[in-house]
C-alpha cells in the first residue's frame, strides 16, 4: 500500500528517516529519482516543498522511540545544512540515542569551506556515498557537474573522522567497473568503515 505523497518522516528497520529535499548536487544514473520512481519500499518521497527545522522536528515524533534518526530522502540533505543542524540540536535535546546523516560527502565543496566541523557533537554518523575507486568510475555514476567531487568528496571523509564518532562509505556491488574490494581497501586506507550496498536495493 502506497502511503501518503511527499511524507517528511518514515520508518525503516526501526529508525525513523526524515525526508529533507528533492534537490541533489548529484545527478546519479542509477539513482531511483532519475529513472522516475520517487518510492521507497511504500513511502512517496518526493515533497511538494521543502519541510521547515519545526516540521522535520515535528515527523519524528518521540526521538527515544527509535535506534537512529537518519537525515536522508531522494534527496542531499547537506544542501540544507543549516536546516538539519537545527533540527538534530533540537532532536538531541529531545533524546535522541543516534543522529546520523546520508550525504554524498560533497557539503564543503557546495558551501565552499569545510563544513566538518559543524558536525562535532550533534551527529553520531555520516553514511558518505562514495560510489567509485576512482574519479574516473565516480564520474560515470554519479555524474558530478564538477570534476574535483571525487577528490572534495575523499577530502571531506578523512575530515569527517576529527568531527563525527562514526564515519563509513559505501559503494554499489553491481555498477559497472565498480571495483567494491579496492572501494573498501580506500575506506580503509581513509581509516572509516567500509558499507558494500546491492544494486536495486533502495531503502
Ligand atoms: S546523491 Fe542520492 S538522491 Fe542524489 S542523485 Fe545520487 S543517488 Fe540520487
Amino acid at each position: 500500500m502506497l502511503r501518503n505523497p511527499g511524507c517528511i518522516g518514515y520508518t525503516l528497520r526501526g529508525n525513523r528517516y526524515i525526508n529533507v529535499t528533492n534537490r541533489c548536487t548529484l545527478r546519479c544514473a542509477f539513482c531511483p529519482k532519475f529513472n522516475g520512481t520517487w518510492t521507497v519500499q511504500s513511502y512517496r518521497l518526493r515533497l511538494a516543498r521543502e519541510p521547515t527545522a519545526d516540521e522535520m522536528v515535528a515527523s519524528v515524533g518521540n526521538p527515544t522511540e527509535f535506534r537512529e534518526v537518519v537525515f536522508c530522502g531522494l534527496g542531499e540533505p547537506t544542501l540544507r545544512l543549516y536546516e538539519v543542524l537545527e533540527t538534530a540540536a533540537r532532536l538531541r535535546k529531545l533524546g535522541a540515542r543516534r543522529i546520523r546523516i546520508n550525504t554524498d560527502g560533497l557539503a564543503s565543496l557546495v558551501f565552499g569551506r569545510d563544513v566538518t566541523p559543524d558536525f562535532e557533537d550533534l551527529i553520531d554518523a555520516l553514511s558518505i556515498s562514495m560510489n567509485g575507486q576512482d574519479a574516473r568510475t565516480y564520474n560515470q555514476h554519479c555524474r558530478p557537474r564538477d570534476n574535483v567531487s571525487f577528490a572534495s568528496m575523499l577530502k571531506f571523509t578523512s575530515r569527517a573522522r576529527e568531527f563525527v564518532p562514526d564515519v563509513s562509505v559505501s559503494a554499489i556491488d553491481g555498477l559497472p567497473g565498480v571495483d567494491v574490494s579496492a572501494c573498501s581497501a580506500l575506506a580503509d586506507r581513509m581509516g572509516v568503515k567500509f558499507r558494500r550496498r546491492e544494486l536495486g536495493k533502495v531503502g
